[in-house]
């Protein structure tokens, strides 16, 4: 026997579909690449990626096709992926960031057809045109009047767009319908397709849309900082349609000012970002003495958010952080440090400690912590292990197979983290299993000890590595970048540490240096840290 409920597939279209019908007026705003602001509604965008579906039929595109992105936040790469999606062809987000032999790695294992992108980026993709042979067209997003001829044979979007017909059915098709791709940046071996539904997609937008998740609502005026080639703009480009909140879409410019100048013109009320991006604008903020008149709330994710960020938007702005865990595989949002019951009574200092965790799971979401042997561990708020997740949005095979069988006995997926879970069921990322450092048998956190050392006044980064040591297999060197003028010493960083870590935590050097590289979705480099410091030997070896 089956329920006797309507058959009503959850295919992303019907997100946008909602859009127009219920908040049709509702604007997204952009900051074009060309310069200005461009202002559309719901109801625009909603013909306007329709049209984008007859272009793609046009160009002969169909269901289970992959058609990629390569582009800006905009309401141009929105109104693409919802008419990519709903005609049933894979919308594949690549990231500009990635170096060229990745990219075209990528587009040549996902066979992407088409290309959509902005003017920006052309000349990356000049430099591997004849490298990606199943790209039959590449459009630009551009009107004939800003078109460059930087790439022959390149499409002008708008005219394509304007010349094609806005009558196109969506959807019809099952929910379990691909409905993108993304590659995950690939810190070990090559980069790995994660394949959404329609359905895990859907599923995603409604548990994100929780008030203890994103809790985005219609008086929001929201901007996604967060690229939408970047973990789906950690779902926005759904969640903010999906409840009529006015979307800001900063194109390309992310730096400080401009995204400044964004949320006070457009009185924004809710924004997510990197930790890197927040810590531009509190700089700018500071050095302007600039001020925040409608911002309320920040979601902090992608890595561990720094208490300095967390303090510095409530104290001198009055605006609450949310912090947030996730990955490319959980589609992305895993968990959010939104407060239980218990914690929402604490004092403001109790919680900021608990706000510094990575948050609990919503519904749809099951964690687990391992040790290596695959013996489940307590949740008591200091044992730490590997983390496993399970959930009708997160991922339970690579694209086309890569990597092989990917999942436990039950079902659970090995995030590659280590962390806590504690008593309140909240989650806390103490390292990536390949960046703890061991040493002598125990595990020292890297993240742990390089945010506190972030915290230090002169420090404008910091980061933590294990290097090798004859007794102790590992132990922790502390690279530090300094603010510009300032001057440093170990002593004073190793005193700014000393009652923080435990003494046995401390690291063994600390070590100045120009740069600390950052990878293709903006968090620190270990990988090339490691490969610059290969020579390094511990003072104390
Ligand atoms: P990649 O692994 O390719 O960088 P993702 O963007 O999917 O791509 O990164 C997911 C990883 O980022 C997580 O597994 C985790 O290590 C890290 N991460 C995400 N959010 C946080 C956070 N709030 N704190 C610490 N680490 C985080």
């Amino acid at each position: 026997m089956l329920g006797r409920m309507q058959d009503w597939p959850l295919t992303v279209d019907r997100i946008l579909d909602h859009a127009k019908s219920w908040h049709g007026d509702r604007e997204i705003v952009s900051r074009s690449v060309e310069g200005p602001i461009v202002r559309t509604t719901y109801a625009e965008a909603h013909i306007r990626a329709k049209r984008v579906s007859n272009v793609l039929k046009g160009l002969g595109i169909g269901h289970g096709d992959r058609v990629a992105t390569l582009a800006w936040n905009t309401a141009r790469h929105l109104e693409t992926w919802y008419g990519i999606m709903g005609i049933g062809a894979i919308c594949h987000t690549l990231n500009p960031r990635l170096f060229a032999e990745q990219l075209v790695y990528i587009i040549n294992h996902a066979e992407d057809q088409i290309i959509f992108t902005d003017l920006t980026f052309l000349p990356i993709l000049a430099q591997i045109r004849d490298q990606i042979p199943t790209v039959k067209h590449i459009i630009v997003f551009s009107d004939d009047g800003h078109m460059s001829q930087d790439l022959p044979g390149a499409l002008c979007y708008e005219t394509l767009v304007n010349d094609a017909s806005a009558d196109c059915a969506w959807g019809g098709f099952e929910e379990n319908t691909p409905a993108g791709l993304c590659y995950t940046s690939g810190t070990t071996g090559n980069p790995k397709g994660v394949l959404y539904s329609h359905r895990s997609n859907f599923l995603h937008t409604l548990v994100t849309m929780g008030t203890d998740v994103l809790g985005v609502s219609a008086t929001d005026t929201v901007l996604p900082v967060v690229p939408m080639f970047h973990a789906n703009a950690w779902g926005i480009a759904f969640s903010a349609p999906g409840v009529g909140a006015k979307l800001v879409m900063p194109g390309p410019k992310l730096d400080g000012a401009s995204i400044h100048e964004l949320l006070e013109s457009e009185q924004v009320t809710f924004s997510a970002a990197v930790p890197t991006v927040w810590q531009m604008l509190l700089g700018h903020l500071r050095q302007t003495n600039g001020k925040l008149t409608s911002l309320k709330r920040v979601v902090i994710g992608g890595s561990a958010v720094p208490e300095a960020i967390v303090r510095g938007f409530r104290d001198e702005f009055g605006v609450d952080v949310t912090h947030a865990w996730g990955m490319t595989e959980t589609s992305p949002l895993g968990t959010l440090a939104t407060p239980n019951h218990r914690i929402a009574g604490l004092d403001a200092e109790s919680q900021l400690k608990f706000k510094l965790k990575q948050g609990r799971p919503p519904i749809g979401i099951d964690l687990k912590l391992e040790d290596d042997e695959g013996k489940l561990l307590p949740r008591d708020g200091h044992t730490f292990g590997r983390l496993l997740v399970k959930g009708p949005f997160v991922v339970g095979e690579y694209f086309r197979g890569d990597g092989g069988q990917i999942l436990d006995a039950d079902g659970f997926f090995d995030t590659g983290d280590v962390a806590t879970l504690d008593s309140d069921g909240v989650m806390q990322i103490t390292d990536r299993s390949k960046d703890v450092i061991k040493s002598g048998g125990e595990w020292i956190s890297s993240i742990e000890i390089e945010n506190i050392a972030a915290g230090h006044e002169k420090a404008e980064l910091a980061a933590v590595i294990g290097v090798f040591h004859p007794k102790w297999d590992e132990r922790p060197l502390l690279l530090v970048k300094l603010k510009p003028g300032e001057q440093g010493t170990k002593a004073e960083f190793l005193a700014f540490l000393e009652g923080k870590i435990a003494k046995w935590w401390t690291p063994d050097d600390v070590v100045f240096v120009d740069d600390i590289p950052l990878g293709a979705t903006g968090k620190i480099d270990k990988k090339l840290i490691r490969q610059r410091m290969a020579d390094y030997v511990l003072p104390s070896t």
